[in-house]
């Protein structure tokens, strides 16, 4: 008899691990890491509830690295099988876990030299040794909605998902997995895009299925209806007009091609001059160039823009700083001009050299475009704390603070709900993952309320038979 547990990704936005067994069979779904919280992060160094040796496969639903991040750390642990994934989200891969694995490492370092830790030496929880050889594992697929099959009695097929480029909606379906000998189908939304917003294609309509689990990130709110544009536009025309900087803290895939996006349209339309943009980030220079590369994923006004011959991610005047030395050279420059830089809740990366500069210039500008967690040195400035610690230095809050609201990669509950109203089959049973405990819950009541269809909210470690 087929089932699910739920091994993360509940009660969490964090570690989404779903593993379905059937007929001796058993297949990961999402192998993420645990973030945020002290108590969450510490399970990432627990050893899984199942022998890593023991997976058939694995699936993918997209790059990011709460999806991701534990792959090398399963492969450490002896997982030797298939990584099944959309083709764009093996190639943000190869720029992700790398990356990732070089965290890992400075991370243990950073213990050592602290001396923060029981265990000496600390160890990384992998290297980029582990993620080089997570990358040979990957098995791409077409993002089309065409059914492959990852081991015996298990068939997979990936459609578009809308959240970031190559996230994918997937359907599992377990053969012989009852009494009848039937199969079983299991809808995974991953994490569902929102509809309308650029670049990307809209979710694809979910197919049939027995079960589904849908994320609840947004289970209880509302994105309203603000326009990022006229927000962006008033900030850069201030900006212009005193001839002062302007720092945007963004993550490397995703909100930095939407930013791009964004400020070439306005340039475009000529609501904003045409200022220096540098993207100093050498991830997002690269994953820049993915996001060009799978036509298959863009929505008709990114594709008719590329179809002339143009960038739809290059500004006016674009440039993109790959070595330290570039990076460096930009603290020399004066005027108004525009930095993006990771990471995007200024916990690390190159924005942080940027930010010690910026912060106490009452003349500049920071400009928040995603979510700031708890915790995080951009909470703080944005929370108007008058100075900061960042790497060793109590700097000065002096500069302007600006927030741009309506950037989102997540469908809020009202776009889940109109994503379901595609299902033409009533499940027998609906799971909402993927949510703090309160919004899982709310998306649960919507779901009943509009519907009327048999939903639960897992709990973590968590065996659900599937019949
Ligand atoms: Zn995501």
């Amino acid at each position: 008899m087929a089932k699910i547990s739920f091994y993360g990704g509940v009660g969490t936005v964090t570690g989404s691990k779903y593993l379905l067994e059937n007929n001796g069979r058993k297949v990961l779904v999402d192998c993420g890491l645990f973030q945020g919280l002290k108590e969450l992060r510490e399970r990432n160094w627990q050893d899984p509830p199942f022998n890593p040796q023991d997976l058939d496969a694995v699936i993918i639903t997209h790059a990011h690295i709460d999806h991701t991040g534990f792959l090398p750390r399963l492969v450490k642990l002896g997982f030797s099988g298939k990584v099944f994934t959309s083709r764009a989200t093996c190639d943000l891969l190869k720029i992700l876990l790398p990356d990732s694995g070089r965290l890992q490492e400075e991370d243990a370092e950073y213990r050592n030299r602290k001396n923060l830790t029981s265990h000496s030496p600390a160890l990384p929880l992998y290297d980029e040794d582990d993620a080089m050889a997570t990358l040979e594992l990957l098995n791409p697929v077409p993002n089309d909605g065409n059914a492959v099959e990852v081991c015996e009695g298990f068939q997979a097929s990936f459609n578009v998902a809308g959240h970031i480029l190559g996230a994918s909606l997937v359907l599992v379906e377990m053969e012989n997995a009852r009494e009848n000998s039937e199969s079983v189908k299991f809808l995974f939304s991953g994490d569902l895009g929102h509809y309308d917003q650029p670049i990307l294609k809209d979710p694809a309509i979910p197919s049939d299925c027995d079960y589904l689990m849908v994320e609840s990130t947004y289970g209880d709110r509302l994105h309203g209806e603000v326009s990022s544009d006229d927000q962006l536009a008033d900030i850069i025309n201030e900006a212009a007009k005193r001839n002062a900087p302007i720092l945007i803290p963004a993550f490397a895939v995703g909100r930095t091609q939407e930013v791009l996006y964004l400020i070439r349209e306005l340039e475009e339309q000529k609501r904003i001059p045409v200022l220096p943009v540098i993207v100093d980030s050498p991830m997002a220079a690269q994953a820049t160039q993915v996001y060009n590369r799978f036509s298959e994923e863009h929505d008709e006004e990114y594709a008719s823009i590329l179809a002339h011959k143009k960038h739809p991610l290059r500004t006016g005047s674009m440039r993109t700083a790959s070595t330290r030395e570039e990076s460096k050279r930009l603290n020399d420059e004066k005027g108004a001009r525009i930095i993006i830089s990771a990471s995007g809740m200024l916990t690390g990366g190159r924005v942080l050299h940027h930010a010690m500069r910026m912060l106490p210039d009452p003349k500049a500008t920071i400009v928040f475009v995603g979510y700031q967690a708890a915790g995080t040195t951009g909470r703080r400035v944005q929370d108007g704390e008058r100075e900061v610690r960042i790497m060793k230095n109590w700097i000065p809050v002096n500069c302007r603070i600006a927030k741009v609201e309506g950037f989102s990669a997540h469908a809020d509950w009202k776009a889940v709900l109109r994503w379901l109203e595609g299902l033409k089959v009533t499940p027998k049973m609906v799971f909402t993952t993927h949510g703090e405990p309160e919004a899982a819950e709310a998306m649960a009541g919507h779901i009943r309320e509009r519907f009327g269809w048999n939903v639960v909210v897992p709990q973590y470690e968590q065996t659900i038979e599937l019949v």
